[in-house]
């Protein structure tokens, strides 16, 4: 398949490998009728999957806190994105993996356990940002308006969806949620950084943010370079203040924010730190993608 080109055209749907047009669900299915399920999004470099058991270790956390039985060992699911990566062999793209709590009669207390949970997965088109990543986005503050369990990738978005939409109606490319009494949390769907005095900052890992996988890897790559990281909320006041700000996740990768709410952070190109972390950051995916899995 050709670089970039990867649509919907092969759906893993509940055991079957189905063409895109073939895939169907019922209406009574608990992802559509409640949001009853949880996601994760890894990532295809080079023909190879990144981080993807940490992508399942944080799958199964997300199982546990709802209490949903996944129906599949980490080693079958794996079996399940190499099967995609062979057939459809793209050099990047996102590998997209859903379980909800399967189809049963609309009641919002769980069905019975023979209900098996319905599982999607899929390749999709990931692409790059060149222009993003050299010269950075632009970012617009909204009110963190999610429930107290942000720590649950669930399929349950509505609040990341409104805050998005706001950012691109404002032509900007994220929206940075800053919760009352709480500070900075993270982006619409993204994790949020500030470097500060020297200091990077990021909010700690706690039940208001998600606890990105690309985060996990720039702490470790900022401590092995003995950069200072203070795991904190940050205030909206400091965040505008900041000498650099940057996002970080699985398809962004590590990219500069120059501007946030139309005023420009730093002098309105990206910092060193933040171009240092980018550049440790494509080095580590690049090393990764040509080890062997
Ligand atoms: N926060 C939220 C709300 C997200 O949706 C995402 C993207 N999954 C992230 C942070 C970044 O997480 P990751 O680095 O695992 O992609």
């Amino acid at each position: 398949m050709t670089e970039g080109m990867v649509g919907l055209l092969l759906i893993y749907l509940n055991g079957e490998y189905l063409d895109y047009s073939e895939a169907r669900l019922p209406v009574d299915e608990r992802g559509l009728q409640f949001a009853d399920g949880i996601y994760e999004v890894a990532l295809v470099w080079d023909g190879q999957f990144i981080d993807l058991d940490r992508h399942l270790q944080r799958l199964e956390r997300s199982a546990a806190a709802l209490e949903l039985k996944l129906p599949f060992t980490r080693s079958e699911i794996r079996a399940v994105a190499d099967e995609l990566l062979h057939r459809e062999d793209p050099r990047r793209a996102a590998f997209y993996l859903q379980v909800t709590r399967g189809v049963a009669p609309r009641d919002h207390r769980f069905p019975s356990e023979i209900v098996p949970p319905t599982v999607i997965a899929y390749l999709k088109d990931a692409p790059l940002d060149q222009e993003g990543l050299a010269h950075g986005v632009s970012a617009i503050t909204e009110p963190d308006l999610r429930w107290l369990r942000c720590d649950i990738k669930s399929v349950s978005l509505l609040p990341n969806v409104l805050a998005r939409q706001h950012a691109a109606a404002r032509g900007v490319r994220e929206a940075i949620l800053v919760r009352a009494g709480v500070g900075v949390t993270e982006g619409s769907a993204t994790n949020i950084w500030m470097v500060r005095h020297g200091s990077i900052v990021t909010a700690p890992e706690s039940n208001w943010i998600l606890s990105g996988i690309v985060r996990g890897v720039v702490l470790e790559l900022a401590n092995a370079e003995n950069l200072p990281v203070a795991e904190r909320f940050a205030s909206q006041e400091e965040l505008m203040q900041a000498d650099e700000v940057f996002l970080t996740s699985t398809t962004s990768f590590v990219t500069p924010i120059v501007q946030i709410d139309g005023r420009l952070i730093g002098d309105g190109t990206p910092g060193p730190v933040t171009t240092r972390l980018q550049e440790l950051y494509m080095q580590r995916l690049s090393r990764l993608a040509h080890v062997a899995d």
